[in-house]
Formats: C-alpha cells, structure tokens, sequence
C-alpha cells in the first residue's frame, strides 16, 4: 500500500485588535485538518518512518507515549489506515481515558509498565518483542531523522514569506524540521519555539542535533504554563475566547500554549510594525479532553 495522505493543510488570517492595532498579519497553517486522528505533526513526523518500515517488510510499530499522548493515537490511526499491527507501551500504572479509548478503537495493543521500567524503552522493546523479526521500534513521539524530515515539508507547501514562524517544542523534532525546511530553501523567516516543558532551554540541544546546518533561531520558554500538560485560568480562558472567536479548536498541551506566547508578545510590541506572522497548528485537538473538566 502507497503510505502518503493528502495533504490540506490551507493557511488562514486571524483578525484580531492585538495584531490590526501594531500592523502585524498573523496566519495560521492548519496542519490539524491533515487527518482528524494522524493528526497534524504527528503524521509528518510519522510519514519516512512508516515507509521505512514497509521497506523493511516490518508489519507491527511498537511504540511508546504518556497515556494522553497525540503520538500513541496517530500511530494507532496510521497502523489502522495503512494496514500495520500497532503496539502501545504506556507510561504508568494502567488506565483508560479518551485517547487510550481511541489507540483502542483503532486497533492499538496497549501494555502499561511502570516508570522505572518504562525509562529503558530498547530493553522493553527486546523484553517484548526481542524475538519478532517483523516488530519495528519507534521512539516516544516518534522523534528520529526521518520525523525532522517529514516535517521540514510543510515549508515545501508555503507560497508567501513570513518574517517570523511560530511552533509549540516538546521534543524539538517538529522545530528542526522547519527550520531545516526553512534553510534549504533559504528563507529570511526567523523561527520562534514555545517550548511546552518547564525549563525549556534544554530543547535547544534536541534542536541542534537535528539541524542539517547552524541556523539561529529563538526560543520563547516563558510561556509552559507550569511544565507539561500544566494549565492555568489564564490560558484556559485564552483557548475559550480564541476557540469562540475563530472557530479554530486547539489543545492547552502544545498549540494553546503557543498561540498564547504570540498573542503576549505581540501585545508587548515584540514584533516589527508590518511583520507577516505565520504560526503552524500542529494538531493535537482531542488534548482538550484531557482537560475538560478545566473548561467548566
Ligand atoms: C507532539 C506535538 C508537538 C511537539 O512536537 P515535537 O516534534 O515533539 O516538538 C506539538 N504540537 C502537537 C499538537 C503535538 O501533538
């Protein structure tokens, strides 16, 4: 089976007083709509990994996540869509929850295994599936070359230049890939990380060892809100009124959060009057039912 979805991803304006008022154009780049399920990053990051795996006649993706994570289900959904046996190794005692519902729904065999177990993900790969020639790993989030590659592609598909860009960061793979995107095609776009994590500094490391040359870029790590998967009032209200207003759905994990740094940085006069913002949204939606009972 050919492994490629069609991409729609179109780009769109957000209006909003904050940006009309500094004579900023913002867009989005609705990489959510690329699949309800293989969502977003998650496909591209997916997407040399799977063809990898079928030229290696590999048929069962053993991988790993958090029990709320995009990863799991998109590789649930990829398997379900292009014919492969899917494992999920989950973090933790077991669950359930939305998205372990639907890793399920799609197919997904899951095993949960505690923290201390789950940090030596080779040994559990082996402990499990050591002796199954047509198993293949794939990383926690998928992060690999392959995945920085797949996403350097969405810079392909952009037909306007922007000065700035804007991505949520949890591993950085995603970043890489854009910048790395933006540098062959030698772009004066200046990349903007909102790293997810507490302390999210570290990420440039993850970055730069994925970068095909020395780029500069910036990382904006005020915005994580407390650390992963962490909400206050403050963003929540942001998701409500930017969900309201723009018919745009968006996590509180990753594109919440990131969208939040832009709005804030615009409104301190970051930016340069008549700037062209483009901010990516990575997908990721069903992260809000993680957090539902926060919305009441
Ligand atoms: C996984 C994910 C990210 C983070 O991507 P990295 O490549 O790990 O930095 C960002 N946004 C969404 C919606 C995600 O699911």
């Amino acid at each position: 089976m050919q492994i490629n979805l069609e991409i729609f991803s179109p780009v769109q304006q957000i209006n909003h007083k904050v940006f009309a008022e500094r004579d900023l154009s913002v867009f989005i780049k609705r990489e959510d709509l690329i699949h309800p399920i293989i969502s977003g990053n998650k496909w591209r990051k997916l997407k040399y990994l799977l063809k990898k795996a079928q030229a290696q006649n590999k048929t069962h993706l053993i991988t790993f996540g958090g029990a709320f994570s995009n990863h799991l289900l998109a590789t649930a959904g990829a398997g379900a869509r292009f014919g492969f046996k899917t494992t999920g190794i989950v973090r933790g005692e077991e669950v359930n929850n939305d998205t372990l519902f639907m890793c399920r729904l799609h197919g997904m065999k899951l095993i949960f295994t505690d923290r201390d177990n789950y940090r030596d993900k080779p040994n559990l790969f082996n402990r499990f599936f050591g002796n199954d020639d047509q198993a293949m790993f794939i990383d926690e989030g998928g992060s690999s070359p392959e995945a920085a590659q797949g996403c350097s592609e969405l810079v392909d598909e952009l037909s306007e230049t922007y000065d700035h860009i804007f991505a949520a960061c949890g591993t950085g793979t995603m970043s890489a890939g854009i910048i790395n995107g933006l540098t062959s095609h030698k772009l004066p776009t200046t990349f903007n990380g909102v790293p997810v994590f507490k302390n999210g500094g570290f990420i440039r490391n993850e970055i730069d060892k994925l970068l095909t040359t020395g780029t500069d870029y910036q990382l904006h790590t005020d915005y994580h809100f407390g650390g992963y998967g962490k909400a206050n009032d403050e963003l929540i209200s942001f998701i409500k009124t930017f969900v309201a207003e723009t018919g745009i759905l968006i996590d509180p994990i990753y594109t919440g959060k990131m969208l939040y740094a832009l709005y804030d940085l615009a409104a301190k006069d970051h930016f340069k009057p008549g700037s062209k913002i483009l901010a990516i949204h990575s997908g990721g939606i069903w992260g809000l039912l993680g957090m539902k009972d926060r919305f009441d």
